[in-house]
């Protein structure tokens, strides 16, 4: 069968002109997400095998090989895994199929400078597609395990690839990047060269537990050479702690959280005793495009005794966590389990217990150990993290001190609920909060009068959630929260109170008349109309009762039409 032509996609086309045409300054990560991809296809089959006994493949050997010609300049990384399809092929590979590219291109656009790009394609990362920065061709030879004919993709990159069938691929996938000439200038070095290849595969990949082999250097002219396998296939949360870099842990955090940002946070955790296991998470440093999407990804990787059984382990974290990346090792568990299975295994239900802790606790040090990282946290994460106010009762106080607000007291720090108590006034029982769109809305509102006219400190929410939360959390450290927009707010103490009694009865009576004749004109408008003790400077506010939906969640009920 002749070759077909393919167009690429309007998105994936953009992308590869910006590789070809690559601003990202460190092509060396190329072999990297080559190398990723490889792992993930080798641990794809050992899982499918384990699962399908009827699947025809062959497991005996799994490992990768990279293959350098220096005459030919060409690279070749090849792998035994699962392979693709020809579907999965035009699928994988010629589409993006990632819903956050488009935002991603559009931000590009936008960005006003090199650097500026260059950061944000650091944190989209481009997976294969980023071989085009070192190569004007690539070809790709993929048998999917279990069928017969493999398939060939090639492309250099411009607007169109090829398919066709090939009879005899062996099972897995070769990837072969035919290089662009040497341009020291421009970062491109001689990828053909062992020592360059085994300097990348070290730095970036030593961690992958699956051999990576390459021809040993050192074999005398017209011998034949044999392999050496170049990464140490060490789990980094096996090792001591002290014998492992930082740059280290970032390379494994890279490659499971396919980020190409350093994480903000490495933790790491080892339980003994009946139930063994290690732990290590990281918090990133910046949210990914689609954390607040319905199909966000979440939760860690799972390893039994070293081996990768799954991504996106929900049973171990919250849903409210969800950022949290990173593995946990556990000793004793079948390799079979299943999804299902984990969600009512009280093990795994003791082990998210501790790991949940154990992060909240990372943050209250960050906090205190390092402010700069916290705000970075903050304002990436909080959002999310204010779900485990109604979702986590268990460490909802826990929450609620590593959790940071506006405030009336600050016009652009936040504060924390400890440092609003430790402002308190003589006789203020209550924390007072508003909820609102805008800072700036609420510090207008009439609602703010009478407070700032006593000086009370009044936080501003102005997150979605926080009118989820609010409604749940009924104080903090024995004090209320009471919002500022509901009910009765009572900000005097009990001498003042006497005086304004007796003056608002002498009110009620001078201005009765209004008032009847106000609530018959409003008719089923309102509940009540009544004098108010809020007010300093506006005429007249609307209040809502204790126990009745804020403004705001009125007006989103209204939108939702209900
Ligand atoms: P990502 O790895 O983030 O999904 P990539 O662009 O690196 O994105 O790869 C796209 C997809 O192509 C992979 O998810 C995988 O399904 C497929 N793929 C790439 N390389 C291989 C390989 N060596 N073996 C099997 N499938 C692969
Ligand atoms: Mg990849």
């Amino acid at each position: 069968m002749p070759a077909e032509t393919f167009e690429f996609q309007v998105e994936a086309r953009q992308l590869l002109q910006m590789m070809i045409h690559s601003i990202y300054s460190n092509k060396d990560v190329f072999l990297r997400e080559l190398i990723s991809n490889s792992s993930d296809a080798l641990d794809k089959l050992r899982l499918e095998t384990l699962r399908d006994d009827s699947l025809q493949a062959d497991t005996s050997d799994l490992h990768i090989a990279i293959e350098a010609d220096q005459e030919k300049r060409t690279l070749t990384v090849r792998d035994n895994g699962i392979g693709m399809s020809h579907d999965e092929v035009v699928q994988l590979i010629g589409t993006i199929a990632n819903s956050g590219t488009a935002k991603f291109l559009q931000e590009l656009k936008d960005a006003k400078d090199a650097t500026a790009s260059e950061e944000l394609i650091g944190q989209f990362g481009v997976g294969f597609y980023s071989s085009f920065m070192v190569a004007d061709e690539v070809t790709l030879l993929t048998r999917r395990a279990g069928e017969d004919t493999g398939t060939r993709w090639q492309s250099s990159g411009e607007g169109t690839y090829t398919v066709e069938s090939v009879e005899d691929a062996p099972q897995g996938t070769s990837v072969t990047l035919r290089l662009k000439p040497e341009d020291t200038e421009d970062k491109l070095f001689d990828y053909t060269s062992p020592w360059k290849i085994r300097e990348i595969v070290k730095r970036y990949s030593d961690f992958i537990t699956w051999p990576i082999r390459m021809a040993a250097t050192g074999a005398e002219e017209g011998e034949e050479p044999g392999t050496e396998t170049v990464n140490s296939m060490k789990a980094l949360w096996a090792r001591s702690k002290d014998s492992v870099t930082d740059e280290e842990y970032s390379e494994l955090y890279k490659h499971i959280s396919h980020d190409w940002t350093d994480p903000l946070e490495t933790i790491r955790m080892q339980a003994e005793g009946t139930f063994e296991y290690q732990a290590l998470l990281f918090l990133p440093s910046h949210a990914p495009q689609d954390l607040f999407m319905q199909d966000h990804k979440r939760g860690v990787q799972l390893y039994v005794k070293r081996v990768f059984i799954m991504d996106d382990c929900e049973a171990l974290m919250p849903t409210y966590l969800r950022f949290v990346k990173g593995v946990v090792d556990a000793q004793d568990l079948s390799l079979n389990v299943s999804r299902e299975i984990l969600q009512q295994d009280r093990q795994i239900e003791m082990m998210r217990r501790r790991l949940v802790k154990k992060v909240l606790s990372t943050v209250k040090d960050m906090r205190s150990g390092s402010p700069e990282k916290y705000d970075t946290f903050w304002k990436e994460f909080g959002r999310v993290l204010k779900e485990g106010l109604f979702q986590d009762f268990e460490n909802r106080d826990a929450i609620l001190e590593i959790s940071s607000f506006a405030s009336t007291q600050d016009e652009e720090g936040l504060t924390t609920l400890r440092s609003y108590v430790e402002r308190m006034k003589e006789g203020q029982e209550q924390i007072y909060y508003m909820t609102g769109e805008s800072r700036a809305a609420m510090e207008s509102s009439p609602h703010m009068e009478a407070f700032r006219a006593k000086g009370f400190e009044v936080l501003l929410l102005t997150d979605p959630v926080d009118e989820v939360w609010v409604q749940s959390v009924p104080e903090f450290d024995g004090k209320p929260l009471q919002s500022i927009s509901k009910g009765e707010v009572d900000l005097d103490t009990d001498e003042e109170k006497k005086e304004v009694e007796a003056e608002r009865e002498k009110q009620q009576q001078d201005y009765a008349g209004l008032l009847t004749w106000m609530t018959e004109q409003l008719g089923d408008t309102v509940k009540e109309v009544r004098l108010s003790s809020r007010l300093t400077v506006s005429p007249a506010c609307i209040v809502s009762d204790t126990h009745d939906v804020t403004p705001a969640l009125e007006n989103m009920y209204r939108a939702m039409g209900q």
